[in-house]
């Protein structure tokens, strides 16, 4: 049944204005050529039998979430029965470290609804992104392969505005599911990496991002008060089984002190909100190594923290209501720095702030209680497969005893800055085994940390088990990386704006 009681006034409090809006400002066609090629694809797997495209462009330009439920109850039915498939929810909460959070130990009081949710849940205390930013760690969870198979993972040194997209070679998590029958709608906050030019929207019958409402104060990104009641006015099918994916960006930059979940609003307005400009200037003093004022970390942390309460109301809200889903997954797509080795925000190095993640996973199978085993994003997709009852390809990675997160570059802003040396024109991977960890990079440095004794990755140790004798180089022996395989021949095109309001160019 489509949950109707969500349909209520959130949903009716956009309307034809937003709808002229969206219109006016367009929201990003294909490039040329992109359409037939996914059209054959659709026509090798069948998948034009299986969806009446035709009532759900509506639906993402009027951004409405009672036009969205009519279009979603127009989408033809695939199987005459559902069966016993299982309505599957996955929700990322994008740039959220773990160590933040109320159930991985944090005392500030950032999540109170997500921990009581999680008393239900098995909690992954030990879970890495495969890496530190949203792009590949997105096409790990749909591939099930670390970073350096898919390749969705490296800006273009020649041009790093340019991510490199998910090759539509591959045959993803959501084009399974929905070959199986699914109804696989996806709602993405994150305007920037998860725009279709990425194509990371590769199986889905809906995928709302870039033409969603954008925040109302003019951040780059949708807020989670616009994504939840989207995702609420989904609903569950009768006639097909629904795979719901999710992704929250409140954390993310720019941070805002939001009134009534922070104690001093007015202090962090004044620090944090004018800068964006004033925020770059001394994250680029911090990352110069030059003296800052100690102040202006706790701020951050103030700020970072008051998104992380904002998202827990909402999110914590949708899972309330997503009752009738047999599995949610809800897992982070990488963290972020808060001052950590000098740095802030993400795509910057392997070290546990950016690559400890929350992963948590509810449904048959998952008994309630902390996990201590060591996973991945990329097992999401085994897990979300394996919770559909579809075989599970060979080629897709399982975490066993060992985690390793890739770092295939970073910004145009940091690459090319003198002031910041090498430091990051350099690939980087991390392997992380029960308390050890290994920096191993492309430029022959090694870091070696006992993160029981050095939780902070303060101080290298010598020694490390016999496991990573030799580990870096027998593992990148057996995955040789897959080239970058740009979109119809050239690298992707998100809107620049969109990256330069989230401060991934300048
Ligand atoms: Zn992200």
């Amino acid at each position: 049944m489509i949950l109707r009681q969500w349909l209520g006034s959130g949903a009716r409090a956009v309307g034809l204005g937003i709808l002229g809006v969206m219109l006016a400002a367009g929201c990003s066609p294909e490039p040329p050529g992109k359409a037939e090629k996914r059209s054959k694809k659709q026509e090798k797997n069948g998948e034009a039998a299986l969806v009446d495209w035709a009532p759900v462009p509506r639906a993402l330009l009027a951004n409405d979430a009672a036009e969205l439920a009519r279009a979603l109850g127009q989408l033809s039915p695939a199987l005459a029965s559902r069966g016993t498939a299982p309505d599957i929810a996955v929700i990322v909460l994008d740039t959220v470290r773990a160590d933040h959070l109320g159930m991985y130990g944090y005392g500030r009081d950032t999540s109170p609804r997500l921990d009581a949710w999680a008393e239900g849940a098995r909690v992954y205390t030990r879970a890495y992104a495969d890496g530190p930013w949203t792009l590949p760690s997105h096409a790990s969870m749909f591939t099930g392969l670390p970073a350096r198979l898919h390749a969705a993972r490296s800006l273009d040194l020649g041009d790093p505005r340019k991510g490199a997209p998910l090759d539509l070679a591959f045959e993803t998590v959501p084009e399974r599911l929905r070959a199986a029958g699914y109804a696989t709608i996806g709602i993405a906050g994150n305007r920037a990496f998860l725009d279709p030019a990425y194509q990371l929207d590769q199986g889905f019958d809906v995928w709302l991002c870039n033409n969603l409402e954008q925040d109302t104060r003019g951040v780059a990104y949708t807020a989670a008060d616009r994504v939840a009641p989207l995702a609420r006015a989904v609903g569950v099918r009768e006639e097909r089984p629904t795979f719901l994916f999710l992704n929250f960006m409140d954390a993310h930059t720019p941070y805002k002190a939001r009134r009534g979940y922070v104690k001093d609003p007015a202090k962090l307005v004044k620090k944090v909100i004018p800068g964006n400009k004033g925020f770059r200037k001394v994250a680029t003093a911090l990352m110069r190594g030059k003296p800052i004022d100690p102040g202006y970390i706790a701020t951050w942390v103030e700020a970072y923290d008051s998104e992380l309460r904002f998202l827990d109301e909402h999110v914590g809200a949708l899972l309330a209501a997503l009752g009738e889903f047999e599995y949610v997954f809800v897992l982070a797509d990488h963290g972020e720095y808060l001052g950590e080795h000098a740095l802030v925000e993400h795509a910057k190095d392997v070290y546990e702030p950016v690559i400890h993640v929350p992963f948590l996973a509810k449904g048959p199978g998952y008994p309630p209680g902390r996990d201590e085993r060591m996973i991945q994003t990329h097992d999401l997709a085994w897990m979300v497969l394996e919770a559909a009852g579809l075989p599970v390809p060979a080629e897709m990675e399982r975490t066993a005893e060992l985690a390793v997160s890739e770092l295939h570059y970073t910004l145009k802003k940091d690459l090319g800055n003198a002031d910041y040396g090498d430091r990051f024109n350099r690939v980087r991977r991390a392997y992380v085994s029960g308390a050890h960890k290994l920096i191993a990079g492309s430029d022959g440095h090694e870091e070696r940390y006992d993160l029981a004794l050095d939780p902070g990755e303060d101080r290298p140790s010598a020694s490390l088990p016999a496991l990573f004798d030799g580990l870096d180089a027998r593992w990148t022996a057996a995955r040789p990386e897959r080239p970058v395989v740009p979109a119809n021949g050239s690298p992707a095109e998100p809107p620049d704006e969109q990256l330069r309001a989230l401060g991934y160019v300048e």
